[in-house]
């Protein structure tokens, strides 16, 4: 069962009196444009989920804002029903645990990833690519996310929480932290060889904190149209930071591109050195600019054993590796925060740029 809200004092009583079974939730019905409705989410008073035998049920305390919410919105990458409640970087703690989950105490400090579920069975599965699994599902997208007060999770797909982060920042690093270190390991990059990044949004800023630690040789070359970015990434200490078109005053071995478009993507080819990979780490790419693409000249941008490779989706193992990695160094995302109930606000911002490092919702 699902009430409707639209006003802001009745959201208010929502947050006084959920306690009775239900939750609030901020829950997308149709795909939209967020360009033409800047309010694309609704927030609704929904009945609370139980967990099913191996689920735990978890009390929502923050929840990430990703850009492949824009994509799930607009439809690039389509939620499997309607209304869904989007959002796959949550951190929670379990208040309810189905018959056959024991692995985790109430009370304690979980995390869900976009992950949700795989197979397990398939030779994707079998050999630690569950990403790769044809039966993948994804946290708000197949199922409900955490937008919301609650989620339910299978406790397999959980991750429990290093004590050196507090919920807001472990939040980024379940899903730009998590992405951002697979499209790290993809590069094959090795410490000394000079790293580029493509776009310096919430997960390439920490990628670029991720690089300096486990590869302490490597320079790493920003490139961003925003000169926000830019500043933001010597401050982080890149090596260099230039516009998107501009060739690197050095070639490079790895590129991630975590852009939306096309142009950036051709742009870095010509900064890649031979042998030397380019990972794009997006689950779609708009198609705005996709004409660029008739720019690509072989010679310049593809000859000599250069390789594009896409990054897709997350393992268990990445979410938990990293997690462990980013508690060791420790890798602290810069966010900004906004209430569930603002979350249209977070989601148009990201939409227009307006970014400086990793965004979140607070519920409570
Ligand atoms: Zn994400
Ligand atoms: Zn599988």
């Amino acid at each position: 069962m699902i009430k409707l809200y639209t006003e802001k004092v009745e959201c208010q009583e929502i947050i006084d009196d959920w306690k009775d079974g239900f939750m609030k939730a901020m829950i997308l019905e149709k795909i939209t444009k967020v360009d033409e409705n800047s309010s694309p989410l609704i927030l609704v008073e929904k009945a609370e989920r139980e967990p099913g035998i191996s689920e735990v049920l978890l009390k929502v305390s923050t929840c990430g804002v990703c850009h492949t919410e824009l994509d799930e919105i607009e439809g690039r990458t389509p939620p499997a029903y309607f209304p869904i409640i989007l959002g796959h970087q949550v951190v929670g703690r379990v208040v309810e645990r189905g018959r056959a989950a024991t692995k985790y105490k109430t009370g304690e400090r979980l995390g869900v990833a976009w992950i949700y579920s795989a197979c397990g069975e398939c030779n994707y599965c079998r050999e630690g690519n569950e990403n790769l699994c044809p039966h993948f599902q994804a946290t708000g997208r197949d199922a409900d996310g955490g937008y919301a007060e609650f989620i339910t999770v299978n406790e397999n797909f959980a991750y429990p929480i290093p004590e050196v982060f507090s919920d807001a920042e472990a939040a980024p690093l379940l899903c730009a932290g998590a992405i951002g270190y697979r499209s790290l390991r993809l590069t094959e990059l090795q410490d000394g060889q000079n790293l580029g990044l493509v776009g310096f949004g919430a997960s390439a800023h920490l990628v670029l904190s991720l690089a300096k630690y486990m590869y302490p040789q490597t320079g790493v070359y920003v490139f961003s149209r925003s000169a926000g970015e830019r500043e933001f990434a010597m401050e982080l200490g890149a090596r260099w930071a230039g516009d998107i078109s501009d060739v690197s005053p050095e070639r490079l071995d790895g590129i991630i591109d975590t852009t939306p478009a096309w142009k950036p993507v051709v742009e870095a080819l010509k900064n890649l050195n031979p042998g030397g990979r380019l990972v794009i780490n997006a689950i779609r790419k708009e198609n705005g600019d996709k004409d660029y693409l008739l720019n690509l000249d072989y010679p310049t941008h593809l000859w000599m054993e250069k390789e594009i490779k896409s990054v897709a989706n997350v393992s268990r193992n990445d979410v938990s590796e990293f997690l462990e990695l980013a508690a060791k160094i420790p890798l602290k995302p810069e966010f900004q925060e906004y209430d569930l109930m603002d979350a249209n606000q977070a989601l148009v911002e990201l939409k227009t740029r307006k970014i400086r490092g990793a965004k979140v919702l607070r519920i409570e």
